[in-house]
């Protein structure tokens, strides 16, 4: 699946390059982490998908959006992605998975890379 690009806007060249499984938090149910990548323009960023299934009755809500990190946060989660034995397993307890499962007080998933009142976009196809 391939989604548009935020930044050169061209559509379909925006891919999800690796991802990851994460833990369900105070918030989700499901969450994965992802590694985004424009065949066009060469832009990187990361993307998280999250479901959850906790509002009312019968409502379920889908979240899938990016945000821009530098380089080396990107190269790093890629190779924690990479160390990971079962990246599609959320209760693999790897040391990656123990990395990228990180919470606040809150009980909230610590987003990597995510800098406070940094800006998110949603993906689109
Ligand atoms: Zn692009
Ligand atoms: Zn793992």
């Amino acid at each position: 699946m391939s989604f548009q690009c935020p930044q050169c806007t061209n559509l379909k060249t925006l891919r999800i390059i690796n991802s990851i499984e994460l833990a369900p938090d105070a918030r989700s149910d499901e969450i994965s982490l992802q590694v985004l990548g424009c065949r066009d323009c060469g832009y990187e960023g990361l993307g998280v998908y999250e479901e959850s299934s906790r509002g009312a009755l019968g409502s379920e809500s889908v979240d899938h959006y990016g945000y821009q990190a530098d380089k080396k946060t990107i190269r790093e989660i890629q190779s924690e992605i990479n160390r990971c034995p079962k990246p599609k397993d959320a209760r693999c307890n790897c040391r990656s998975h123990q990395k990228l499962n990180r919470r606040d007080q809150s009980g909230r998933w610590i987003r990597p890379g995510f800098k406070p009142g940094q800006k998110t976009y949603p993906i689109k196809l």
